[in-house]
């Protein structure tokens, strides 16, 4: 699972014009609005991402008074990305308590009840222990499918970091100039058409296996695609295509597509257990006749913190005028190395 909530330590605390009570913390890559005077920099606090689904015992204050919704069959609130006196705030921080040395965390775990504890130290992955789960939105009954397996193991799943995560990487990145492809995040479904080395085709949404089944939009995109006949021609045996189905009744269709339509994002050869380059993933997509996600362009990281290549990723969709999601980042020379920008202005506007 990801890590949703984790013990950090506050890099710096920044006051907010013309706002008494609270005030900024800075915590890696992310600002998250705290009660002034709560931390110090150099303490360390619980945070949890944006995303993340609360139970209510842990921070009852997040439902406002209201009754708190349920997700999963547990009660609480998830976390989104707000702007409070005109700042943005992202996540959660939560206090930590220390005792000689010893630092922990009290209040409501899932398995233990009311009033147990749990010590921690810096960089503890506590997503599990504080019952927080990640909020997805509910899957469309077209694309839920019916499960054929697990999702194939020699394939890569085709999840991204947050550049927020990636504090220190993102320092070693820009000082070794490192090139990257950089493309327009699509916001739509996942999904894999993988073609094994016995030739059995198959067609995974992002963690799953799926049967084959004319009614389900993954299995449609690839039928209509002609991706099985046309990669068992070109003797792709091997080849995942992984790419975004986007279009009507999939989260909210920005791109006022009609039907759907498949963009690829990335190719991964299971022979030699490498992803395909830019230039030969484009051209086989040329080939096949697969549409590939917009190329935004290739260039170093330029920008001087994270909050300036979050600035980048802010702008317009190349499928449409409507704000893009973000943008994908690539490493050219190490393709291990890629992580998602998403826009602040999008998750502002983006209120489902
Ligand atoms: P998220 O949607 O926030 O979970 O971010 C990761 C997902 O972005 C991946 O699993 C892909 O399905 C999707 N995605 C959309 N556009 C791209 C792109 N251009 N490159 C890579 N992944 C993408
Ligand atoms: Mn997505």
């Amino acid at each position: 699972m990801r890590k949703l909530a984790s013990i950090r330590k506050i890099d710096e605390i920044r006051p907010i014009e013309g706002a008494d009570a609270i005030e900024c913390a800075v915590v890696g890559g992310w600002t998250v609005v705290v009660k002034k005077g709560e931390f110090k920099p150099g303490d360390v606090g619980v945070y949890l991402e944006i995303d993340s689904w609360v139970p209510t015992e842990l921070a009852p204050f997040l439902s406002k008074g209201n009754e708190p919704k349920e997700y999963n069959g547990v009660k609480g609130e998830r976390l989104r990305t707000v702007k409070l006196r005109g700042q943005l705030s992202q996540g959660l921080l939560l206090p930590v308590d220390e005792v000689n040395g010893t630092k922990f965390i009290t209040g409501y775990f899932r398995e233990d009840g009311v009033g147990s504890m749990i010590i921690v130290k810096e960089g503890d992955d506590v997503t599990e222990a504080l019952g927080i789960q990640k909020w997805e939105a509910p899957v469309p009954a077209q694309l839920a499918g019916q499960v054929r397996g697990n999702f194939p193991t020699a394939v890569p799943k085709t999840d991204q970091e947050r550049i927020q995560n990636l504090k220190k990487e993102f320092e070693e990145w820009k000082a070794q100039n490192l090139v990257f492809e950089i493309t327009e995040k699509l916001d739509g479904s996942s999904c894999t058409m993988y073609l094994d080395l016995e030739g059995d085709f198959h067609v995974c949404s992002r963690n799953l296996d799926l049967k084959r089944d004319e009614n389900n939009s993954f299995w449609k995109a690839a039928i209509q695609n002609d991706v099985e006949n046309r990669m068992v021609a070109a003797n792709l045996q091997g080849l995942a295509i992984q790419g975004e189905l986007v279009g009507e009744g999939i989260q909210g269709n920005q791109y006022k597509i009609r039907g759907q339509k498949f963009y690829v994002f990335d190719i991964y050869d299971t022979k030699t257990g490498a992803y395909l380059n830019s230039e030969q993933r484009i051209k086989l997509c040329q080939q096949l006749g697969l549409e590939h996600v917009p190329l935004v362009s290739v260039k170093a990281i330029t920008a001087e913190d994270i909050a300036g290549i979050l600035q980048e990723a802010e702008g317009k969709s190349l499928l449409n005028d409507s704000e893009r999601e973000g943008l994908v980042w690539k490493c050219i020379s190490d393709p291990s190395i890629s992580f998602k920008t998403i826009s602040n202005r999008w998750l502002l506007k983006n209120k489902e």
